[in-house]
């Protein structure tokens, strides 16, 4: 098989995994003269139309897999034309991209063959050669297979800016139907691991860097009947038990020939728009999982974000004083940013707040203002309209008529 068709097969069986971003690594340089690329201000995140990173050459290694996860287009009893890269092949790929200015950098994945440590050398293999014999300094994010050895995720973090293992889906009785051969037992195993091999590194200056950018995961949303509160929770519990920088959400896609346990038809993608909002309240909005669904619901809204959700929800506790609230009071604001709560604090140092300088941070005042006080503004009844979600909620758009 030509590499023009390995190629289209390959990139196109990867492009199920959403856990490619490229943020948080460390900076490699090439200003030594030795080296090609550089990561210093070159990674930027490009994406497609639906969200998903295209910065990075993302292929897999192969898409033959003794695996038979249903979800998964790869799986074993799959009709799909299956292909395998040589480790020749990815590395020559990469750095032709590369050179070419396609690319960043390299995220690669794998179907499992013969074993899970095969699998691994492999994957290991093409970032050892990549940095090792072509002093390659782009990014590079590597799949890692839950049961390789502890050697490997090892050495794999010396090469790697970021290390990932999918948990794939939020609950183990999801698992245990749905991926059978899949042990969660294995892939936490592996995440503590490597939580612990990227902290001895942070905390001795002198250690090899390993993974800088840490590690990752992906949720897959709707292929199972798990709802958003179920999702977060695993979320919560996966930053807090293995330091992740990231859950990645992706909503199932229906695959060909699909086995009858999973749904005939794709959750709204709009559902994994709301678990990224929510995610982002959970890491850098002081909100806990349980608070952000609320009580009795399973789901998140569809039809407006989570934290205006939850602002309406909790109309009891606004509105609040810009002038005089605490940090993690305003940025349970609907519309405040956490660059927007940082410069209010620094204005209300000096005078008091008043609209126009929120209008100034860019706050959408429409969506703040029935929660604030400040200088020259009160909410008075606004607050306690009934028709306020009505008022604030996202008007629904038309879509244009095909013609
Ligand atoms: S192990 Fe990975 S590639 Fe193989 S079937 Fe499962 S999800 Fe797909």
């Amino acid at each position: 098989m030509d590499l023009r068709r390995k190629l289209s097969i390959l990139a196109d069986a990867a492009k199920y995994d959403a856990s490619c971003a490229s943020s948080g690594t460390t900076r490699r340089d090439s200003l030594s003269g030795r080296g090609i690329g550089s990561t210093e201000g070159a990674i930027c995140h490009s994406y497609a139309p639906d969200g998903r990173c295209i910065s990075l050459l993302k292929i897999l290694l192969t898409n033959a897999c003794a695996f038979d996860c249903l979800y998964c287009v790869n799986r074993s009893s799959s009709n799909v034309p299956r292909a395998r890269f040589t480790v020749a092949e990815v590395v020559d790929l990469t750095l032709d991209f590369y050179r070419r200015n396609y690319i960043e950098g390299l995220f690669l994945s794998s179907g499992i063959i013969r074993s899970p440590d095969y699998t691994m050398e492999q994957v290991v293999a093409v970032a050892r050669t990549l940095r090792t014999e072509h002093a390659f300094r782009g990014y590079i994010h590597l799949k890692t297979i839950p049961d390789a050895s502890p050697e490997l995720l090892a050495e794999a973090g010396l090469y790697a800016d970021r290390l990932s293992i999918n948990i794939e889906l939020p609950s183990e009785t999801s698992l245990k139907t749905l991926a059978p051969e899949k042990d969660v037992r294995a892939i936490r195993r592996s995440m503590g691991r490597m939580r612990a091999r990227i902290e001895e590194a942070q905390a001795e200056k002198r250690a090899p860097a390993f993974a800088p950018a840490g590690q990752s995961t992906q949720m897959i949303v709707g292929a199972d009947g798990m709802d958003d509160r179920t999702i977060l929770a695993t979320s919560a519990n996966l930053y807090g038990a293995y330091r992740l920088k990231r859950v990645y959400y992706s909503a199932f896609s229906p695959i060909p020939d699909a086995s009858r346990l999973l749904p005939p038809e794709p959750p709204p993608l709009v559902r994994e728009h709301r678990l990224y909002q929510a995610d982002w309240l959970m890491r850098f909005y002081g909100f806990e999982p349980k608070e952000i669904v609320a009580e009795g619901e399973g789901n998140l809204a569809l039809h407006m974000d989570p934290k205006l959700a939850w602002a309406l929800r909790n109309r009891a506790r606004f509105p609040l004083d810009v002038n005089r609230a605490e940090k993690g009071e305003l940025l349970r604001v609907p519309g405040f940013g956490r660059t927007a709560v940082e410069r209010i604090i620094a204005a209300r140092r000096v005078r008091a707040v008043r609209l126009e300088d929120l209008t100034r941070l860019k706050v959408p005042l429409a969506k703040a203002m029935p929660f604030i006080v400040c200088a020259d503004h009160r909410p008075g009844a606004l607050l306690d309209r009934t028709d306020l979600e009505v008022r604030l909620a996202p008007k629904p758009r038309q879509l244009e008529l095909a013609l």
